[in-house]
């Protein structure tokens, strides 16, 4: 390069990164397609599998009305504690304006379809989501036609390529359910839309009013990317990758996290085990996404010189290596998941339950290193542990799959996945050992 492009280029580099807009195209397209995990209940019926006395435990079904019917009176101080703690300890953190406050005493006798809006307002989630009763059944198990839940009460998408509309199963109130049956289910339930569209820019009334700003990153005329803030943690890049491109550290899973699992708790104290075991596998769903290595790192097999260099040529119309690296981690990112999916669902439908990805998931050998959940374990060990294995995962994913064609037994790559889904199944039973009010000394 000729000296005096260099410098007018490390000038307008500098000035980029002063007002934080390098990186800021590299990162829209992200996460455009990407689930984390795909079809998380595959993953969570395997990790609970092996927990004492789990296989037999049940709970009775209850609609959300009749549960913030009787919570109505009490369930303004539990989300106001976890608002003012979300304030003080997660600084990246988008306060909930004061108007979206669950109704308290004047909401006490309301009907069910206000109680279900004034909550979902309050946790800042999709207006259309319904939260009906469900279950879902794992590939091979049938529905009866007239017991199929239709997909409009499950979620505010039109389909979802992992999951089929024809396994979620209608359950009524006081149906009685195994617990593991309703903690999987709701493992998937951040995936159906719950995080969708809740952006400023999102185009959408419940945006404008949630107050959590502009997207950050991913796409935000793509209705699945909208989501991708909430289900990415990028706790682990280095400093210079945090000073060209800051909004990276707009993240809320930890949020999502601690807010699910304070519902958890509260519906437990309140005598509301499912709504304990459901609000619970809401949060896991994050927990499981954390582990997946392209939803720890922005871009694995990249370093960060690299990164902010690419970001730096297409801000000078050099598009060509930025293009290049976003569709190469999109790419790597879906072969991984449809890697998992596929592997997975076959070995369901197979019965083949010593598949290694699913005897990893039920491998208690490293549940010591993370027994219970703490607040803190989200960032140091869930999201440090898969960012660390990024780069190795990455570079596998293209010596194994060089068309992006997932097909063959792959020895080196089932290794490496089986070693994430070792860490899904540990962190789904840290998560479990904290809620379960029964969980003590499991
Ligand atoms: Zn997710």
């Amino acid at each position: 390069m000729l000296a005096g492009a260099a410098s007018l280029m490390n000038r307008r580099v500098s000035s980029w990164v002063r007002r934080g807009g390098i990186l800021g195209i590299l990162v829209v397209v992200l996460p455009s397609a990407a689930l984390g995990w795909s079809n998380h209940p595959l993953c969570t019926w395997q990790a609970v599998a092996v927990m004492p006395g789990m296989a037999e435990r049940v709970v009775t079904a209850e609609t959300l009305g009749s549960f913030l019917g009787d919570v109505s009176d009490r369930l303004p101080a539990a989300l106001e504690g976890e608002e003012i703690w979300a304030r003080a300890h997660l600084p990246f953190y988008a306060p909930r304006p004061d108007a979206l406050r669950f109704g308290g005493t004047s909401a006490v006798g309301k009907d069910a379809a206000s109680l279900r809006t004034g909550f979902v307002q309050a946790i800042r989630v999709n207006e259309g989501m319904m939260l009906d009763l469900y279950v879902q059944r794992p590939p091979g198990v049938g529905v009866p036609a007239e017991r199929v839940l239709p997909w409009s009460s499950a979620s505010v998408l039109k389909s979802l390529e992992d999951t089929e509309a024809g396994s979620l199963e209608r359950v009524r109130e006081g149906d009685v359910l195994r617990v593991a049956d309703v903690v999987a289910t709701a493992t998937n339930e951040p995936d159906l839309g719950l995080d969708i569209g809740l952006w400023a820019d999102s185009g959408s009334a419940q945006g404008g009013r949630y107050g959590y700003g502009a997207q950050p990153f991913g796409n935000p005329h793509l209705a699945y990317g909208t989501q991708a803030p909430f289900h990415m943690g990028f706790y682990h890049e280095s400093g210079l990758v945090y000073r060209a491109a800051g909004y990276l550290q707009r993240t809320y899973p930890e949020a999502r996290i601690h807010l699910f699992m304070t519902l958890s708790r509260f519906a437990f104290a309140q005598g509301h085990p499912y709504w304990g075991w459901r609000f619970a596998g809401w949060a896991i769903h994050y927990v499981q996404d954390l582990a997946q290595p392209y939803h720890a790192r922005v871009l694995p097999g990249v370093g960060a010189l690299t990164m902010v260099g690419i970001g730096a040529l297409d801000m000078l119309g050099i598009h060509g290596p930025q293009v290049a690296a976003v569709s190469r981690v999109t790419n790597r990112h879906i072969v991984l998941e449809t890697y998992q999916y596929r592997r997975m669902s076959a070995a369901y439908r197979a019965h083949d339950m010593d598949d290694p990805l699913l005897a990893a998931l039920r491998d208690t050998s490293d549940d010591g290193s993370l027994e219970r959940l703490g607040t803190s374990s989200v960032r140091e060990i869930v999201s440090a542990q898969s960012a660390a294995v990024a780069d190795e995962l990455d570079a596998q994913l293209v010596r194994t799959f060089p068309a992006a064609d997932v097909v063959a037994e792959q020895p080196a790559m089932t290794r490496l996945v089986a070693d994430r889904m070792r860490q899904v199944g540990r962190d789904t039973r840290a998560v479990i050992r904290v809620l379960d009010p029964e969980g003590v000394g499991r």
